[in-house]
């Protein structure tokens, strides 16, 4: 998506930059850089363009207006609700493509995700309903679906992009599952909305 966003913006060819990932360490956390660099060897020196604060800030500013709109228009959408070949897909991201999600890759505010979340829980209530006694609720707004079954079970569904390690929990995650033990819910667990909208199994799993 970054690289397509800096194709549009300098108005060159994709192959003409290399996006990659690089690991690195914050604190005690391993996460990723992204980089971005020149494909040829004598490259026109797009990287360092790119790389300026204020170029770097508008071409992030454009992936999510520009680009994001553009793949939600109709005639992409309707036929593409995470990723396809004409937008995300290709053939260096072949091995992560179960990840490869428009909405994961526009949205790393939880704006869309919470937009769709009431959606989204209701939905899974709805459908698993005949299977066990469920209920939803929002706690500091965050959604958690909860059962009566087997002593009470809850789960905490945060944004995809949360960690869920005790140490590195959003602080609202952290605050729902506080207040579900305070009430004496026995089984507290955590997923999220993306684990929700494609697989709903694993969520439900977790309240059985
Ligand atoms: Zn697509």
């Amino acid at each position: 998506m970054l690289r397509g966003a800096a194709k549009n913006f300098l108005d060159i060819d994709e192959s003409e930059l290399d996006v990659g990932l690089q690991p690195a360490r914050v604190g005690d956390t391993v996460t990723a850089r992204v980089f971005i660099g020149d494909a040829l060897d004598n490259g026109a020196g797009y990287a360092v363009e790119l790389g300026q604060p204020h170029t770097l800030e508008v071409l992030l500013r454009k992936m999510r207006s520009e680009t994001g709109i553009r793949l939600r228009a109709a005639d992409h959408a309707q036929n593409c609700t995470s990723s396809c070949p004409k937008c995300l897909r290709n053939y260096e991201n072949r091995l992560g493509m179960d990840v490869v999600d428009l909405a994961l890759g526009e949205d790393l505010t939880p704006s869309l995700w919470d937009d769709r979340a009431a959606e989204m829980v209701e939905t899974f209530e709805r459908a698993f309903l005949p299977h066990a006694r469920l209920a939803h609720e929002f706690i500091g707004g965050v959604p958690v679906v909860t059962t009566t079954e087997a002593g009470g079970a809850a789960v905490v569904i945060g944004h995809p992009l949360w960690r869920h390690e005790p140490t590195h929990r959003d602080t609202r995650m952290s605050a729902a599952i506080s207040e579900l033990q305070s009430r004496g819910m026995r089984r507290v667990s955590t997923s999220d909305l993306f684990v929700l909208d494609r697989t709903p199994f694993k969520v439900f799993g977790q309240l059985t």
